[in-house]
């Protein structure tokens, strides 16, 4: 079903069957010559039927449209080559595009996950397991990159690009200054917080987002048109209370490691969840998962900091402990 939001701008809810997100919101920018439509959903039946209702209620061939695509993950991207068409252009950020062209399977982010202490075993098989791996796209289309800055334009509304890395190293937002809306992607969400995870030593994912929060929040705008959940306007409170969220994990994992060194599956497995599991063990693998990864952005983050450190340089495990 599709929602007019401002004059000829659509929202098509797209159910994401099996996940807490429960629907991605896809925005159409309808016009005379090319339309644009922004994010896709999982390449599954389910979404593709969302989509291609929605467009025709709004008279729109898929022949004719243009594509956005906000960031990586499945949910936004999957449903992408499914949509395209031989005339379609794909804007996209140039690290997301690079992460996806040099994708190795799930392999090295396993093995990271190993030397921060996480089950190997458990976690490969539950990963095949995992919508992003099972509803992502089969092939990958060609992609214009799109940098920060640089517009575009569909209907009466010219969009500039805004670079927002974090939630994924390439995440992109789009920014309309005359009407003062910006299409957040997961960059900043009403009711949920934004998973920022890391799997690498090299990436200081965290450091990025927060640096991201502080550019939009200097933006003038009126509303937010996020990835998911509903629409909201006062985008600078909302920000400043996922800043304050994150330091209190900081200091939330600060005070675990006062009690000792931990690898970042123990540091997680005594974080605060907000999932209706009562304990850690019984928590689903890919829950364990995100945990985990946001654990050690957490952590990278305080380690690049100087307040925590690697316990023994030579061990296979990483344990992080306090300066
Ligand atoms: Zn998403």
């Amino acid at each position: 079903m599709s929602e007019e939001i401002l004059p000829g701008l659509f929202r098509i809810k797209i159910p994401l069957p099996e996940s807490p997100l429960k629907y991605l919101n896809s925005y159409v920018i309808k016009s005379d010559h090319k339309s644009l439509i922004v994010d896709t959903g999982f390449n599954r039946k389910e979404c593709f039927e969302a989509m291609t209702k929605g467009l025709s209620e709004l008279k729109i061939d898929l022949a004719d449209c243009d594509f956005f695509i906000t960031h990586l993950h499945a949910d936004h991207f999957g449903l992408i080559a499914r949509l395209v068409t031989k005339t379609s252009r794909i804007f996209f950020s140039r690290p997301d595009k690079e992460i996806i062209e040099s994708w190795e399977g799930f392999e090295p982010m396993i093995e990271y996950a190993g030397k921060n202490g996480f089950p190997e075993n458990e976690l490969r098989n539950a990963l095949h397991q995992h919508p992003g791996y099972k509803y992502g796209s089969d092939w990958t289309p060609d992609v214009s990159v799109l940098e920060d800055g640089e517009t575009i334009t569909y209907g009466n509304y010219c969009f500039e690009c805004v670079e927002t890395p974090g939630h994924t190293l390439g995440h992109i937002c789009l920014y309309e200054a005359g009407k003062k809306i910006l299409i957040a992607g997961d960059h900043i969400l009403s009711d949920i917080t934004p998973n920022i995870q890391c799997w690498s030593d090299k990436e200081n994912p965290l450091e990025k987002y927060l640096a991201s929060l502080d550019k939009v929040r200097n933006l003038d705008v009126g509303l937010v048109l996020p990835g998911h959940r509903r629409l909201f306007k006062d985008h600078r409170a909302r920000i400043d209370e996922l800043k304050l969220h994150h330091e209190r994990r900081a200091e939330e994992i600060l005070d675990i490691l006062k009690k000792g060194a931990g690898s970042a599956f123990e540091v997680a497995s005594d974080m605060r969840w907000d999932i209706k599991f009562d304990s850690w063990n019984d928590f689903p693998v890919a829950q364990k998962w995100f945990a985990t990864g946001e654990a050690i952005s957490h952590l990278r983050f305080l380690e690049e900091k100087r307040l925590v450190t690697r316990e023994k340089k030579d061990s296979r495990i990483k344990k992080y402990r306090l300066v």
